[in-house]
């Protein structure tokens, strides 16, 4: 190694701070015992089990045999997309739109990254209530700004308050993540709660950075409510962030897409120009037709998983030591597990790794989400699965 080797890092500190997204270590460590044969199941992946429907993917097979989507399309997106997505957002509770204010990104997972990059300066702050999804705090620190976690509990339902919120406020604050229904607690606010957590934002000019990619997947008795709709007070100061992956069994397609006021996505889009360049066309047109198609297939699977909710409740409950808050939405169970850490186990991550080896089912540490002592359970896989995977969880633990 020369002079400069020795001086420099190799891996640059910004990039060494960051940590692998815990879901997908454990994910991908299930995987790999599956293909080695063994009968794992796993409740550690955050998407539907289901395919993509049908006629979304028949309007891909189509869009890959036009030659016209063999090229590139403007970075911010097919024009006729964005206009669906702004139609899609105005007609399922979102604020009044237009497609100009909507960029297309690959996945919900880069409109969060572009978000940030494009509201946070360097030391800014953002609050994340806690638990949150992995990504936000990685995805803050990278543009520079410092996450700033307000715990909730199980008994307040894992929802912040107002109080929490204005008690971590500093002259540093500049945005807030806001996500309901919550990746991983399944945690939705009432129209109510939202708008007071709104008007506070509203009244000390902090941004809200609002992730929708589950208000599909809400069960009774609390509907999906946007922040932005309830608080015109925001006025412009806040941006959506969403996508077809959960709603419509699209992991996979990897489409996306943040919508906000003109200087933000200008910006943001810039930033895309040079990152990513847009969407992969075939996957825009796969969007396009599940946002402007029949939604019966959507409620078909939503109704699935209200179904496996209430099941993994009611499994998860009848564990001696494990306690769980019934979730309202998305697709997760987030039980608390401190009854049984103790003598045998020490923490969550003792549980999973208990859990991995002995009965083959993978959970996610809480400590991932930042909530110790909890796990994150998924209840996105078959009604077969899902109880066979918590009847072995239950026999390795009692
Ligand atoms: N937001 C939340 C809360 C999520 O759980 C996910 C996926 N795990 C995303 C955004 C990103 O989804 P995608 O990039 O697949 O669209």
């Amino acid at each position: 190694m020369g002079i400069v080797g020795h001086l420099m890092k190799r891996v640059s500190p910004r990039l060494a701070a960051i940590s692998e997204s815990a879901t997908m270590a454990i994910t991908n460590q299930a995987a790999q015992m599956k293909a080695a044969g063994e009968d794992v199941i796993s409740f550690g992946a955050g998407e539907p089990d289901f395919p993509t429907p049908g006629h979304i993917v028949e309007a891909a097979r189509q869009a890959a045999s036009d030659p016209r989507n063999h090229k590139y399309t403007a970075n911010s997106g097919l024009p006729d997309l964005r206009e669906a997505i702004a139609a899609f957002t105005r007609d399922h509770g979102g604020p009044q739109v237009r497609a100009a204010d909507v960029l297309v990104t690959n996945g919900g997972k880069q409109a969060v990254y572009q978000s940030f990059a494009a509201l946070l300066d360097r030391g800014d702050e953002a609050i994340v209530p806690a638990p949150y999804w992995v990504t936000y705090p990685e995805a803050i620190k990278l543009a520079g700004g410092v996450p700033v976690e307000v715990p909730t509990t199980s008994e307040a339902g894992f929802k912040v308050t107002v109080d929490q919120l204005e008690e971590a406020r500093t002259d540093r604050t500049k945005l807030l993540v806001f996500v309901s229904p919550s990746n991983p607690t399944g945690a939705v606010y009432t129209p109510e709660e939202t708008r007071s957590i709104g008007l506070w934002a509203a009244q000390h000019d902090v941004w809200v950075v609002t992730d929708e990619i589950y208000q599909h997947l809400t069960y009774a008795p609390t509907p999906f409510t946007s922040i932005v709709t309830v608080t015109p007070e925001l006025e412009d100061r806040w941006v959506i962030v969403s996508g077809v992956a959960k709603t419509f069994a699209m992991t996979g397609w990897r489409v996306g897409w943040m919508i906000g006021p003109g200087d933000i996505i200008k910006a943001a889009s810039n930033l895309q120009s040079h990152l990513t360049s847009n969407v992969s066309n075939v996957s825009q047109r796969a969007a396009l037709a599940a946002l402007t198609g029949p939604l019966e297939p959507m409620s078909a699977m939503r109704d699935a998983f209200d179904r496996r909710r209430r099941t993994m409740y009611r499994m998860l409950s009848e564990i001696p030591g494990v306690t769980c808050v019934e979730p309202q939405g998305a697709f997760y169970c987030f039980p608390d597990l401190t009854g049984l850490i103790g003598v045998e186990f020490s923490d969550d991550l003792a549980i999973a790794a208990h859990l991995l080896d002995r009965a083959k089912v993978a959970i996610v540490p809480g400590e991932a989400f930042g909530a110790p002592n909890h796990a994150r359970l998924s209840y996105a896989l078959s009604d077969e699965d899902l109880e066979r995977g918590l009847v072995r969880m239950r026999s390795v633990l009692v």
